[in-house]
């Protein structure tokens, strides 16, 4: 039985030492437990910091260790993807380099898997403690909103740091998509998974990648790459500015038959150009985000160009 742990890291150069001391313990523990071997994956995400001398090194004193280093950085997803690409395991484990992923809820996660009958056992924190309350609102927000509207069932509060079966993986490597959006991803897909529940860690060491635009526009690439409700919303905002504009004319008509009153005030007219042009700038920029992303998935790029990799330093 092989274990893949998958690690994308971009600049962890503090964590990174912290993190393999913390697995290679529990991997230790887990092999005199259940026999697992394993196999340590680190994607670096083109690093700025020495993140990947440190996976090299990591490398030559352990076999088990390998890496997958970038070009450039492709972003999380891109590494994500590396990653599972490249675990032979019969069983792969995602996780973060900066220990917020606690590596001590492994055995548990794959008894989970060899005993009961799940595809993937996978976490959820409890509480967004030391989190600014405005960045909570909006990502509860945000789930309620994505789970209304899109196929995925994407739970709140979830964190990427999950244990899958092959066959989940497997599947997830089948969906050929450009953007990738992993949250969705795992919904989409589907197989069953149990949410095991911890309280929220800091980070080891180093720092988050994430501010609350990048967060913003993150949340926006799962809309559109899990659900068109938004392009469903352009055509209803249409019917309705125009039931509102029929039951506008029959107003003035009547008012002016029966009533004599000559329609007059600029300003009300004005302001419903501008409203009406809003909604129909708002619209158009929905559909050209759909454009947008269809055609980056129509240009057929790859998602993440290797520039190095463990196999490498063998020749
Ligand atoms: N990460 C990555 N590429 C990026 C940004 C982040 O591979 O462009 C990795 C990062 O090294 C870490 C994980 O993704 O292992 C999660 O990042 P971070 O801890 O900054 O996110 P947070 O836990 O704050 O959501
Ligand atoms: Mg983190």
């Amino acid at each position: 039985m092989l274990l893949s742990i998958v690690v994308p890291c971009y600049n962890e150069q503090e964590a990174l030492p912290l993190f393999y001391k913390e697995i290679t313990r529990v991997a230790g523990e887990m092999q005199a437990s259940h026999g697992a071997d394993f196999e340590f994956i680190f994607v670096d995400d083109g690093s700025k910091d020495d993140t990947l001398s440190i996976a090299r090194s990591l490398h030559k004193e352990d076999g088990r260790v390998r890496y997958i280093s970038f070009s450039r950085n492709f972003g999380k997803e891109a590494g994500i993807l590396a990653g599972l690409r490249a675990a032979k395991g019969d069983y792969v484990a995602l996780m973060d380099a900066d220990l917020q992923d606690p590596p001590s809820l492994l055995p548990q996660m794959l008894d989970t898997l060899l005993n009961e009958d799940y595809d993937c056992a996978a976490t959820r924190r409890t509480t967004r403690k030391g989190e600014p309350p405005i960045r909570s609102f909006f990502a509860r927000m945000f789930y309620r909103i994505i789970n209304k509207i899109s196929d995925a069932d994407i739970v709140d509060g979830a964190r990427d740091y999950r244990l899958m079966r092959r066959r989940m993986v497997d599947a997830i490597l089948d969906m050929p998509e450009y953007n990738r959006f992993s949250k969705g991803i795992f919904g989409w897909v589907g197989f069953k998974t149990k949410w095991l529940e911890y309280v929220n860690v800091e980070r080891v060491a180093g720092e988050t990648k994430w501010n609350f635009w990048k967060l913003f526009l993150y949340s926006l690439e799962g809309i559109i790459g899990f659900s068109t409700a938004p392009l469903a919303l352009a055509s209803l905002l249409g019917i309705f500015f125009c039931l509102l504009a029929f039951i506008g004319i029959l107003f003035i008509i009547v008012r002016s038959f029966f009533w004599h009153d000559p329609t007059a005030g600029w300003q009300s007219l004005a302001c419903i150009i501008l409203l009406c042009s809003g909604v129909q700038l708002f619209c158009i920029g929905v559909l050209g985000q759909y454009l947008a992303k269809t055609y980056m998935e129509v240009k057929n790029r790859p998602v993440y160009i290797v520039r190095e990799t463990e196999e490498d330093q063998a020749s």
